[in-house]
């Protein structure tokens, strides 16, 4: 006899400890895949239960910067380790939350390893700049210091790999944390947290609180006692963001929309090409913030590409994304369907050329989940609606170009600018594409997705306010310097006067 269970309640975590939040609600996380399966229940947080994580994290701060940063590292490396150890289990949860395929899952979690194990070695490091004074018997250095509380609000897309692209480099450089993630893949945030607690992280220096967006992510942001907000998702919310942060003069970083672009030239490799468009545009179900969402083309190797392009995405076996065999999954949830659903009608009555896919698929296999046909639009222009907006989904646009110049302009053309790339032989062409494309990321035959944690990303325009994650500069946005000059001397001396 089948007996119920009561689902499992994931709380969130303050100071230490896992509570509930203050008004006892909850809500379910369930598979886009399939909405019979209910991932978890999740604590919706609001303004007190913010407030109590900000009053942990502030507490703890007074401790965790000065722990000496080679020691803070020994957490980072422990937390490696034990994600290395659980990456098939985390890989597998993120994809019941989120639907991406598991080897993307696998990929998402590698990611987190990575920038912990990056960011752990740079405990030793954190290097400032010695240089000489223009003053004799005095001496000039400048140092990293810590800033205080840093609020995160994370999007669905990479559960795990950007809340830890945020909570390494913050918390290698001394800094604590309260961390918001999106309300469909609290899962993958709280997998994270727990591995940090298990590691050794002291009590109130990471804190997470599940909910959304108006109710647990704006009260972080507009907190006084949280000097840093880093936020990775749409431009719309960023927006809001950023004038949240306004009136005190908050640190803080926005990474957000992208319309990124596949240039394909008339001598470039077109199967690698053609691999390239497949992987950036439905990788991630389309979903990433780098996914190529449009594709400029070479007339004179258009109609081939075209149609071999078209043919790889009809081919793409879409499906629940913990079946190996499975190329694409779903949408995260039924809002951004609908979205993708609008954009394909938009696409079809400015005229754009529908080559394949523009329908949900609802029947068999499909039928309890959020799932849409890998799509292509043809013979777009480059300022139809669909390849100017971000649809975020399966939808590529592809464009005619007669030369590089135009292939450049179309490129650059677009409110956005996170990713780029290029496809050709031509060295020249090459070189003059990495130097002319506006964008944060620029690749040269290969597609628009593959960022590496040891260099920076992220973009310009409405992509980014001037920040980038990952890297050295992810560093520099959780660190402010502070420059000291020792004089000893024993006497007066005065700067751009006494060695004039
Ligand atoms: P979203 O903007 O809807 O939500 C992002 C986060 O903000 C969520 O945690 C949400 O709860 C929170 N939020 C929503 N309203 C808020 C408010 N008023 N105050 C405070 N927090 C609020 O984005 P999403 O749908 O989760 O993610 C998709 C978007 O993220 C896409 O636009 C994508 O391009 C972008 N993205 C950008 C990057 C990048 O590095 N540039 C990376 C991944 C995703």
């Amino acid at each position: 006899m089948a007996t119920a269970v009561a689902p499992r309640v994931f709380k969130n975590f303050i100071n230490g400890e896992w509570v509930e939040s203050r008004s006892g609600k909850a809500y379910e996380n369930r598979n886009p895949a399939n909405t019979d399966e209910l991932v978890g229940m999740f604590v919706s947080s609001a303004e007190e239960d913010v407030d109590a994580a900000v009053d942990a994290a502030k507490e703890a701060y007074k401790k965790w910067r000065l722990v000496p940063a080679p020691k803070r590292a020994e957490i980072l490396f422990r937390t490696a380790e034990l994600l290395v150890q659980r990456k098939e289990q985390f890989a597998k949860d993120m994809t019941r939350e989120m639907g991406k395929v598991l080897a993307e899952a696998r990929g998402d979690v590698q990611e987190a390893i990575d920038m912990t194990y990056y960011m752990a070695g740079e405990g030793r490091r954190l290097f400032g700049q010695t240089t000489p004074s223009e003053l004799p018997n005095k001496f000039a250095m400048s140092v990293r210091q810590s800033i205080g509380v840093c609020g995160m609000i994370t999007p669905w897309n990479f559960p795990m790999a950007i809340p830890s692209w945020k909570m390494m480099p913050a918390l290698i450089s001394g800094n604590t944390i309260v961390l918001k993630p999106a309300e469909d893949t609290p899962l993958s945030a709280y997998h994270l947290v727990q591995v940090l607690t298990e590691a050794g992280i002291p009590r109130g220096v990471v804190n997470l609180l599940s909910g959304d967006g108006p109710g647990a992510g704006a009260p972080v942001s507009k907190h006084k006692d949280v000097p840093v907000i880093s936020f990775t998702g749409s431009t719309a919310v960023g927006r809001i963001i950023a004038m949240a942060c306004a009136p005190d003069f908050k640190h803080c970083s926005l990474e957000m929309g992208g319309k990124n672009i596949i240039i394909v030239m008339e001598d470039a490799n077109l199967d690698l090409a053609i691999d390239g468009a497949i992987w950036g545009g439905f990788g991630t179900t389309g979903q990433r913030c780098t996914a190529a969402s449009r594709v400029a083309v070479h007339k004179s190797v258009y109609k081939e590409f075209v149609s071999r392009f078209v043919d790889r995405a009809k081919s793409l076996k879409v499906g629940d994304g913990l079946d190996p065999s499975t190329e694409m999954g779903p949408c995260i949830n039924e809002q951004q369907l609908n979205t993708v659903m609008s954009y394909v009608e938009i696409g079809k009555n400015e005229g754009a050329k529908l080559l394949t896919g523009g329908n949900r698929l609802e029947s068999g296999p499909y039928a309890k989940g959020w799932f849409y046909a890998p799509t292509v639009f043809g013979d777009c222009t480059p300022n139809m609606r669909i390849a100017q907006e971000e649809i975020f989904g399966p939808v590529v646009t592809v464009i005619p170009i007669d030369s590089l110049e135009q292939g450049l302009d179309v490129a650059n053309g677009v409110p956005y600018g996170l990713s780029a790339s290029i496809y050709t032989r031509n060295v020249n062409r090459a070189f003059q594409a990495t130097r002319d494309l506006y964008t944060g990321i620029v690749y040269v035959n290969a597609p628009t997705i593959g960022a590496e944690t040891h260099l920076p990303f992220g973009g310009t325009k409405q992509t980014g306010n001037g920040h980038r994650e990952a890297a050295i500069a992810a560093i520099d946005f959780f660190t402010e310097w502070k420059t000291i000059y020792i004089d000893y001397s024993d006497k007066l001396q005065r700067a751009q006067i006494d060695n004039a």
